[in-house]
């Protein structure tokens, strides 16, 4: 999934942790191989060959990850949407591109991104993308799938306490080696080697997107590597958010969708979901946290007693 897993398995036995790594290790290329738009022979790919053609066949497995994104689209008035792939071959936030791209391939591209032409049949699992030139791609759900996945491998290898951290979407259950709740620290966007806050959790997920990794830097201004589907654009105004509930893939997509959506819709709309926190930090450092969420802010003075909020 061009990124990095980090799997932790803490059970009695060196043999039975290491068995369970393996087995989620194999999970996530698994799912990898299923969900690559890039791969040319996945499912995926094979549906968005067939955009505005015909409907696909594909695994029930795919089928229902496309039906819960879709969901996610509806949840976020299309802040969040897979079909937002077309766009996806214009941008480059890999540093290589200099200016953005044309206006008018913009304009043309963004026609193809609308969730609502998705068309999902469960008579026989197909999946259609009724315009001819559609995409889709998991790049912003498919890692809180692959770690909810791969959480569950393990805990059916009787793991009772683990974590898996794909880049920064993570979860975690059951506790920490030493007995203690698991304490996720969240990075300073900035200077992503230091913390700015962590949180004490025990079977919960913490996903954070962040512009840091990948973005496009043009006339002084960052963009991330998030697009808004109305406009075409990187987004800008966000430097992170951090999602926090059970549901790792849940969190990864409102991630992507409050960053979207801006501060004030995103907090509006993460406040009013139930057992779903949210901590945004802008491009001015400004810190935003949704009403419930049990943030302790990590300082300079005091590095082992962090400082409630
Ligand atoms: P991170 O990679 O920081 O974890 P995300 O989970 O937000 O960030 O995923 C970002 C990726 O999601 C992008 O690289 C792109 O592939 C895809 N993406 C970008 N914009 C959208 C969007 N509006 N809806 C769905 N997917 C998107
Ligand atoms: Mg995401």
């Amino acid at each position: 999934m061009g990124t990095r897993f980090e799997i932790t398995a803490i059970s009695e036995s060196e043999e039975k942790s290491r068995l369970a790594v393996e087995a989620a290790i194999e999970e996530v290329i698994r799912i990898e191989n299923l969900i690559s738009s890039w791969d040319i022979e996945s499912q995926t790919s094979e549906i968005n060959r067939m955009s505005g053609v015909r409907p696909v066949k594909v695994d029930k497995e795919l089928y229902d990850l496309i039906y819960r994104s879709v969901k996610i689209s509806n949840l976020t008035q299309g802040a969040f949407d897979i079909s937002f792939a077309s766009i996806e071959r214009l941008w480059k936030f890999d540093g290589s591109m200099k200016s953005p791209p044309l206006e008018e391939d913009i304009q043309k591209s963004i026609q193809y991104i609308n969730y609502n032409n998705i068309v999902l049949d469960e008579a026989d699992y197909s999946v259609f993308l009724t315009k001819k030139g559609m995409r889709i791609g998991f790049g912003a759900i498919g890692k809180g799938y692959a770690a909810n996945k791969a959480r569950l491998i393990m805990q059916d290898h009787g793991i009772k306490h683990g974590l898996v951290n794909a880049a920064g979407d993570l979860t975690a259950w059951g506790k920490m080696g030493n007995g203690e709740p698991w304490k996720i620290g969240i990075s300073r966007p900035d200077k992503i080697e230091e913390l700015i806050a962590w949180l004490s959790i025990e079977d919960m997920a913490v996903v954070t997107s962040g512009d840091y990794e990948k973005y496009f830097e043009y006339q002084g201004k960052r963009y991330s590597h998030i697009i808004d589907p109305r406009t075409g654009y990187p987004t800008s105004g966000i430097k992170s958010v951090t999602i926090i509930c059970p549901d790792a893939e849940l969190a990864d997509g409102l991630a992507t969708a409050v960053f979207v959506m801006g501060k004030l819709k995103g907090i509006e709309l993460i406040d009013l979901l139930k057992g779903i926190e949210c901590l945004i930090i802008t491009d001015n450092n400004e810190l935003v946290t949704s009403k419930l969420l049990d943030l302790n802010l990590y300082s300079e003075e005091n590095t082992d007693g962090p400082i409630k909020k």
